[in-house]
């Protein structure tokens, strides 16, 4: 009997590998919610399957109107009574029950359309009357679909075999959970390499391929998956052929990471004697254990935001400051750099904003909004001066663009400083304070930055993005988010030679940093101190110890003169397989 072909999805390469599992789909919310057909023996099961989350979404809404009673008005507490009369109509369950149980629809898409088309039909109404009810309808549909997709959650993390999680995009809380579960390899519809979610996902140490389009509507549970990372590929139920080409190409790569996963103890250090320190990114204290584990000297950027998005409630000052002396002791007298906030665009829920910001990357983002929310700011300030005392740490300021920014932040932290040492708090009068570059007019304006600093930290996700005008989260457009634009390069540049001119430590802490195609590069233009993803030291640690300087600079020089960013990441890549054959699939540059 002939195979049915194969499939193959192309998405966007995040972090390196190849993984071969089955397929394990996540059912979510806001999204194009997965269609299949459920097997008639299944039926009853799904049908029992969606009247427990409409018996569910009915309690939560009960309760809801309860406490609406109690706390609020018995005006409020209608408009509950009447969702839950909508959750009782015949006219709007009856079709989804045949959809399940006749049809085989499966639960989530067959709630998904009823729901739809109801709402199009009150918008089409025209009055605002109507439109309001069209958000009460799409407002019990979540409430529906979330009960739905919890048991998908819940399933997910039950599982004993390792699977390969298909979904269309991950929270940062869902990302932040596959560490726990036993999901080997990951494929999502939206997302850009460099996106809040896919850095999270990357840090476990998983391949990782975004940006996929519809892959959730090509996969089902359970179909045999590879995940190529070398060229961002997915192969959906590979013929037999294939999965042996694969295996090898797995086995080899495993052996690799092996090999070099042994050397942590290693300097990362040229063979023309260069030494390079290489930092880790985190985001958790736990990945500090990671990092040291890796051979990894200190913390580059911990980005701190997470704990303001998984709750409504802002973070105290207490958990705050228990984060941070928990990372300082793991690190026992290495340097911890953190980041200050930097929420708004990929790091906000603007689904919870009361009115979204129509170009948020644009908007009220990360320093700039610490600067308006300033009670918050000073929390913040207040927790990371307290940790201060346990042990070497530096205070970093994101996406300055202005000096007039990074004065006033540099002000309401040494104000934060002053109010705690009347309260007797001993603050260290030598915390280095440095900034992020991360915008254009930042990279630009380098050398004047570099008189008000300590340290500066290239932030090459955003500098990208900002430089060629492409939103790093967004899959259309993915082909021009690129590290090897000549006009990135030079901003690099720039800011290197400023740093240098001034004697300001600079640092890179971009994903580049981990991505073994740049690291020549990096190091070529002038960069001593990289700052990654701790998983990925030990590879670039690898490229370090195989190159001279003089190589690097030879690279970077000759790369430089070229106008196209595809020949300098051919360039690029070719250079790095010469000098690390044995990294095949170990990289992830487009
Ligand atoms: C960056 O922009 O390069 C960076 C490191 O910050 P983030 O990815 O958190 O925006
Ligand atoms: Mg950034």
């Amino acid at each position: 009997m002939l195979n049915p072909p194969m499939k193959t999805i192309q998405g966007i390469a995040v972090a390196p590998g190849i993984e071969i599992a089955s397929a394990f789909v996540l059912e979510q919310f806001r999204q194009r919610v997965p269609h299949h057909i459920v097997v008639p023996e299944e039926r009853a099961g799904e049908l029992e399957r969606f009247e427990q989350a409409l018996q569910a979404a009915m309690d939560d809404l009960a309760a809801d109107r309860d406490r609406a009673a109690r706390d609020l008005s018995k005006e409020a507490a209608k408009i509950f009574e009447f969702h839950l009369g909508l959750l009782q109509d015949p006219t709007l369950l009856d079709p989804i029950r045949d959809k399940i149980g006749n049809a085989g629809t499966n639960a989530d898409f067959a709630v998904a359309s009823s729901f739809s088309r109801m709402i199009d039909q009150f918008n089409a109404m025209g009055s605002q009357v109507f439109r309001d009810k069209a958000r009460d309808v799409l407002d019990l549909e979540r409430r529906i679909l979330d009960h739905l997709m919890g048991r998908s959650q819940e399933r997910l993390s039950r599982l004993e075999e390792q699977v390969v999680l298909i979904a269309h995009e991950l929270t940062p809380t869902q990302a932040a959970s596959l560490g726990i579960s036993q999901v080997v390899g990951l494929a999502t519809d939206a997302g850009g390499r460099t996106d809040h979610t896919s850095i999270m996902a990357a840090a476990l140490g998983i391949p990782v391929v975004v940006g996929c389009h519809a892959i959730t509507e090509h996969v089902n549970d359970g179909d045999l998956i590879i995940l190529d990372v070398r060229d961002g590929q997915i192969i959906i139920d590979p013929d037999e052929e294939t999965l042996e080409v694969f295996r090898k190409a797995k086995k080899r790569l495993e052996q690799f990471l092996t090999e070099t996963g042994q050397d942590v103890g290693a300097e990362a250090i040229t063979r023309d004697g260069t030494k390079i320190t290489l930092l880790g990114n985190i985001e958790f204290p736990h990945e500090v254990e990671q990092l040291l584990k890796y051979g990894g000297e200190g913390v580059g950027l911990y980005r701190t935001e997470f704990l303001y998005l998984i709750s409504e409630d802002e973070p105290t000052e207490e958990e705050l400051y228990e984060q941070y002396v928990q990372s300082l002791e793991l690190l026992g007298g290495r340097t911890l750099t953190i980041r200050t906030l930097d929420l708004g665009a990929d790091k906000h829920t603007q689904q919870q904003a009361l009115e979204p910001e129509r170009n948020p990357f644009l908007g009220l983002r990360s320093i700039r909004y610490s600067l308006q929310h300033l009670p918050m700011f000073r929390r913040q300030l207040r927790a990371i001066l307290r940790a201060a005392a346990v042990g070497p740490l530096r205070i970093m300021f994101p996406l300055i663009t202005t000096m007039t920014e990074l004065k006033q932040a540099r002000m309401i932290l040494s104000d934060v400083a002053d109010d705690l040492r009347q309260e007797g708090v001993d603050v260290p009068s030598d915390i280095p304070i440095g900034m992020m570059i991360e915008v254009p007019s930042a990279a630009l304006m380098a050398s004047t930055f570099s008189r008000e600093v300590d340290f500066f930290s290239i932030g090459t996700n955003d500098l990208i993005q900002y430089t060629v005008a492409v939103d790093r989260s967004n899959e259309r457009v993915a082909n021009l988010y690129s590290a090897s634009n000549p006009a990135v390069i030079r901003l690099v540049k720039n800011v290197i030679r400023a740093g240098k001119r001034r004697g300001v430590d600079t640092s890179l802490c971009g994903e580049i940093a981990g991505d073994i195609t740049y690291t020549m590069l990096l190091i070529g233009l002038g960069l001593r101190s990289l700052s990654l993803v701790p998983a990925q030291i030990p590879r670039v640690k690898q490229v370090i110890r195989r190159v001279t300087l003089e190589e690097c600079e030879r690279l970077a020089r000759k790369v430089g003169a070229f106008e196209s960013h595809r020949r300098i990441l051919r360039v690029l890549r070719e250079e790095t397989r010469r000098v690390l054959p044995e990294a095949d699939g170990g990289w992830n540059a487009d």
